[in-house]
């Protein structure tokens, strides 16, 4: 079974578990509670802003900010980043304790408070997908299209689930 990144790089998905055979998304019913809750996320994270950009510029400059192009951390204790900034957590995570915190929501706040504290990755640290061409201005990826169908999924769960995962329909941006 294919694992897959979606949208985002970083989580990354069982595809079989994701996406039924015409590629569009399974009924969420479906899915174990993990991946469904991942998936809801992921689909609300998908256009916001890198969280170190936000750090920097703040809600005043937020068009200053670069959308994510990556996600780590747990549902709920996401950390967005952009292709300049995924090198600081991933220095962060492998160098400097990050991995302690695997697993819990508190990493986000953990990597956010480092990144204040004027945390960064040394020069010559990179990661190994560094794009070929870096004057490609990054978009934000589009969860109608990298998820087809999960609009209609998410209007047939109930308000109790999409309240415990801090989502309201609002967040995410369906073009259509
Ligand atoms: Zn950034």
């Amino acid at each position: 079974m294919g694992k897959v990144s979606i949208g985002l790089r970083g989580w990354r998905f069982d595809e079989e578990a994701v996406f039924a055979a015409d590629g569009t998304i399974r009924p969420l019913d479906n899915m174990d509670a993990e991946t469904r809750e991942r998936i809801v996320r992921l689909s609300a994270m998908m256009g916001e802003p890198c969280d170190c950009c936000y750090l920097i510029h703040g809600e005043e400059e937020i068009q200053r900010c670069n959308p994510a192009q990556a996600i780590y951390g747990e549902a709920l204790g996401e950390v967005l980043l952009c292709d300049d900034h995924e090198a600081d957590f991933v220095y962060w995570f492998q160098e400097e304790g990050g991995t302690r915190h695997a697993g819990e929501r508190e990493l986000k706040d953990r990597f956010h408070q480092w990144f204040l504290d004027g945390g960064r990755a040394p020069d010559g640290f990179e990661l190994e997908h560094v794009e070929e061409d870096p004057e490609d201005v990054p978009e934000a990826p589009d969860p109608d299209e990298e998820l087809p169908g999960l609009e209609e999924e998410i209007e047939e769960m109930d308000d109790d689930e999409l309240d415990a995962l801090d989502m309201d329909l609002s967040d995410i941006d369906f073009d259509g």
